[in-house]
């Protein structure tokens, strides 16, 4: 019991104890304490008129009263203060959200569970032509009717953000769900950033045309200087032809990059045949091998899976990336060590890759292989006729593909480069 209420006991026991008194005073005891305990309940019921009428319409001020009614004014005044210091703190926070996404230079727009638009902020207003009076309560698919964008949110897979042209705009959008079935939109503008890649991309395509002319008449004219010159001269024109032969292999690669860079999508409807595939790349490798390592071709199907199961898109892209793999395994296994091209299947997709026994590479290299020029021993690639730009083509390639690249690999064990195509890409 409170100590409140024990006082109220106390007192009400007082109370009727005065009135018990007065009763034998008159001879009317039961008279006396009805009268007083009329009294206790009209007080009592007086005060709790008041209380719903405060509790209707909170003031500043709490009610004057005594007894156990001061204390439950007490209590819930307080609780009404620490509401109203809560709700202004909300408030607050609210407020500065709401400034701050506002000033935002991110298109952001809330939705609710029937993707109907709950907010959105000034960006997003310009950027989807959006106006707070009419569109607040729409649904976003009435707005934004691109059939890309339409199915992007029908799919209901937001791992990877959207690309979208609107208004000559190019326009990247992600959407996160949180909360009970709200989604955040968020988008941003790429125009002048996409338009800076185009003409990088340009750049290096067109640099290196140009370079080919000049390198092409070179070379002529030093193996017409090698066939007419003494064993001394020799040398070092045999070694500007295989400078020249590097820097023609790089632009090759460059111009294949850039290539990759700015083709359309991959046709996913085109089947490739991997058998066929794996089998050029192999035979190409044998030949370029020339005996030095034992190289196998391992196509290993799933017994209950169809034999003619393919992969999709583009054939020659693809046979450029597994060729550029080989390569490597060739070139970073030591004469005599072991080779595998395989291909398998799973209930996930397809797994094609290269396994070596070669010279391998130490853990801290793994993430930055893919990087162009990104080399774990620069004159050891060079030597072999490394341009540091395989593995960027063979992710370039992977990325088109919806396929991802796997690096196992420890120093001195050797490596294994697996491509993994999932089965969502098959299904394409
Ligand atoms: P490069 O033309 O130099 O081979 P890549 O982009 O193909 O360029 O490979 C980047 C680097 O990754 C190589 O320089 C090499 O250090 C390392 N690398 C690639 N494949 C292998 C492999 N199979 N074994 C060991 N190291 C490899």
């Amino acid at each position: 019991m409170t100590p409140q209420l024990q006082r109220e006991l106390a007192v009400l026991t007082a109370w009727m104890f005065f009135m018990l008194m007065l009763g034998s005073m008159f001879g009317s005891i039961a008279g006396f304490l009805f009268t007083g305990l009329l009294v206790y309940v009209i007080w009592n019921l007086y005060n709790l008129n008041k209380l719903s009428k405060w509790l209707a319409k909170p003031s500043k001020q709490s009610p004057e009263a005594i007894g156990v009614w001061d204390d439950v004014y007490y209590q819930l005044y307080n609780l009404y203060k620490r509401q109203r210091k809560s709700r202004r703190k909300l408030a607050s926070i609210l407020g500065r959200f709401q400034k701050s996404t506002q000033a935002l230079p991110y298109a952001t727009i809330i939705l609710n569970d029937l993707n109907e638009i709950e907010w959105f902020n000034p960006a997003a207003s310009q950027m989807f032509s959006l106006h707070t009076n009419i569109d607040i309560g729409q649904r976003i698919d009435n707005l934004i009717r691109q059939p890309k964008f339409v199915n992007y949110l029908l799919k209901n897979n937001f791992s990877e953000p959207l690309q979208l042209l609107l208004n000559q705009k190019k326009i990247i959008l992600s959407i996160t769900p949180y909360g009970s079935g709200q989604y955040l939109i968020s988008a941003r503008d790429i125009t002048s950033r996409s338009q800076l890649d185009d003409m990088r991309r340009d750049f290096i395509s067109n640099a290196s045309h140009e370079l080919r002319t000049p390198l092409t008449v070179m070379s002529g004219y030093i193996e017409f200087l090698q066939h007419r010159c003494d064993e001394i001269t020799k040398v070092p024109l045999d070694k500007v032809q295989q400078q020249i032969e590097r820097m023609n292999n790089i632009i090759a690669e460059l111009i294949e990059l850039a290539k990759l860079e700015s083709a359309t999508a991959v046709d996913y409807s085109v089947e490739v045949n991997t058998r066929v595939l794996l089998n050029e790349v192999y035979n190409e490798a044998l030949s370029l091998d020339k005996n030095q390592h034992s190289i196998e071709l391992v196509i290993e199907e799933a017994p209950d899976t169809n034999p003619a199961f393919n992969l999709h898109g583009s054939y020659e892209e693809l046979r450029i990336a597994f060729s550029n793999l080989l390569t490597n395994a060739i070139r970073y296994t030591p004469e005599g060590g072991d080779i595998k091209l395989f291909s398998n299947v799973s209930d996930h997709g397809i797994s094609i890759g290269v396994q070596d026994s070669g010279i391998g590479i130490n853990y801290e290299h793994i993430p930055r292989l893919t990087e162009r020029f990104y080399r774990v021993d620069e004159g050891r690639s060079r030597e072999q006729g490394g341009t540091g730009l395989g593995l960027a083509i063979v992710k370039h390639v992977l990325d088109r593909h919806n396929a991802n690249l796997h690096i196992q690999s420890s120093a001195g064990k050797g490596s294994t480069f697996r491509c993994d195509f999932p089965l969502s890409y098959l299904e394409h």
